[in-house]
């Protein structure tokens, strides 16, 4: 089926108490590893464009590519933008295609994010697009962006940004962390109860940093109200251990197969736990 908007699968992951995984997506290998593990699971999933894939000239690339995958599906597929840099940039990617744009005003001054990122919901929400904001930003690399904000939100900025800003998903700083975790993070959820209750309609929140958390604060997090999680780092390692597996094979769908392998392992895994019913 065609691409769907961000904020339809949220609102999905709403009714059924539930997170939908958001994995990036480098090349063309891990995105039909994640397709065929949502598949799997049936289950939808958000596949996503980080400015890492950007900077190597991949923009218009994955999007095509994850546009092929939807059409081939049953299931709700989001093609996002991650850290989305600029205004500019969330206008390219929209055009390209991308059903959800990220614009990280994070390390702005508050009134300016406020102001940028309704000038990307303009634009997107114009064309049924999605917007995932971001506030207090969070801490740790990925794809040569470091977070260097205050480590946690505060409730007051979250007040001041939700009246100012129509966004469909944002992401929070509750002590999570980009990259693999160096300790064991605590999450503040007495925080995200807080932020829940500012509202009776709160955007969808999200949660950056998913690799290497504990099952059990994942599921605490979703049952919190978290309704995105990205993972990028664990689906990356899990590619790369596939091809360092099978470096010495000379056939080369050998590696293909079990790097796809690895990597549809991890994101079972992680839909998996996501989407756990539980009494
Ligand atoms: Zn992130």
């Amino acid at each position: 089926m065609p691409l769907v908007s961000l904020k339809e699968v949220l609102d999905w992951a709403e009714a059924h108490n539930a997170a939908v995984p958001a994995f990036n997506i480098d090349n063309i290998d891990i995105a039909q590893s994640l397709m065929l593990a949502a598949e799997e699971e049936q289950k939808p999933v958000i596949l996503a464009v980080g400015q890492g894939a950007i900077r190597v000239g991949r923009l218009d690339l994955l999007a095509s590519v994850v546009k092929t995958l939807a059409a081939r599906s049953a299931l709700p597929v989001v093609l996002h933008l991650d850290h989305g840099a600029s205004f500019e940039q969330t206008v390219a990617c929209i055009r390209a295609g991308f059903t959800s744009v990220m614009f990280d005003g994070s390390s702005l001054p508050l009134r300016e994010n406020i102001e940028q990122t309704r000038l990307v919901i303009k634009a997107a929400h114009a064309v049924g697009v999605s917007v995932e904001a971001e506030l207090g930003a969070i801490p740790g690399a990925e794809d040569g962006i470091v977070g260097n904000g205050p480590a946690k939100v505060s409730v007051a900025e979250v007040e001041a940004f939700i009246n100012g800003v129509d966004v469909d998903a944002l992401a929070v700083s509750i002590g999570n962390a980009h990259g693999l975790y160096k300790s064991e993070p605590k999450l503040d959820f007495e925080l995200l109860r807080s932020i829940r209750k500012l509202k009776a309609q709160v955007p969808h929140l999200v949660l950056h940093g998913g690799s290497g958390l504990q099952d059990k604060v994942v599921r605490s997090a979703i049952q919190e109200g978290v309704r995105k999680i990205n993972v990028a780092t664990e689906i990356r390692l899990a590619y790369l251990e596939g091809l360092r597996a099978t470096m010495d094979s000379r056939d080369i769908y050998t590696y293909i197969s079990v790097a796809r392998s690895f990597v549809m392992n991890v994101a079972k895994a992680k839909i998996q736990l996501f989407t756990a019913e539980e009494n």
